[in-house]
């Protein structure tokens, strides 16, 4: 299992709790805003045994580990299923980060997970304005949010790049209907694309305005 970063405590990744960071290196998207890209790429190798050990050490101050990326579940399936039992073995809650792209591994997992934070990069027949990977696995996607939907404590998420419009963030909606967590993030224009701007945060207001009195669930994040 390569890990690419670790953050020792964090107060922002898992609602209402106190989790380490462990993010694993790859991804299978490679969406063009992307903020992450030195993960996906990175070469660092963070040791396992030491992090685990730093998580162990620092037990009694966390109430959780988020396991993030890149998308976690590219890494070998068998390690981390270990490396999670290990952690629930702590007595601490395991949240997952994903692209939803996994269904499979997704499955396997999820019977040890505590929460998970699946990204919703657009309307799925647009997968392919936000990744240049060709084919998505759309249908993968669908399953994951019917199974976290219907399975698990979760939240879906969409960073409103301005290439997208109300009219998308409204099919989203309506893919991931019966959800209960629904975040709008502000999108923040990486160097390679600064010229595509952010919406202005007044509209990411009143589109997520827009969505609670359609009575979709809908907060906003980094606004
Ligand atoms: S899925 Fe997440 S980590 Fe992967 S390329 Fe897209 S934004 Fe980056």
């Amino acid at each position: 299992m390569h890990i690419a970063g670790f953050n020792p405590n964090s107060f922002v990744d898992y609602p209402d709790n106190i989790a380490a960071v462990v993010f694993i290196s790859g991804c299978n998207l490679d969406c063009w805003y992307c903020h992450n890209k030195w993960i996906l790429k990175s070469k660092d190798n963070y040791s396992e045994e030491a992090v685990f050990e730093r998580i162990r050490k620092n037990k009694d101050f966390l109430d959780a580990v988020v396991i993030s990326g890149g998308e976690p579940t590219l890494a070998n399936t068998d390690e981390l299923i270990a490396f999670i039992k290990k952690i629930k073995e702590l007595g601490l809650k395991v949240k997952l980060d994903t692209n939803g792209t996994n269904y499979e591994v997704l499955l396997k997992l999820l019977p040890l997970l505590d929460y998970v934070a699946m990204d919703i990069k657009a309307p799925l027949d647009k997968y392919g304005e936000i990744s240049p990977i060709n084919p998505i696995q759309i249908n993968n996607i669908q399953q994951s949010i019917g199974l976290l939907i219907n399975n698990i404590e979760c939240e879906f998420r969409t960073t409103f790049v301005s290439t997208l419009s109300i009219e998308d963030i409204f099919c989203i909606a309506e893919t991931i209907k019966g959800c209960k967590n629904y975040y709008i993030q502000q999108y923040v224009p990486i160097e390679e694309y600064k010229e595509i701007k952010a919406h202005p945060p007044e509209y990411l207001r009143n589109v997520c305005k827009a969505l609670n009195e359609k009575g979709y669930p809908c907060e906003l994040r980094g606004i």
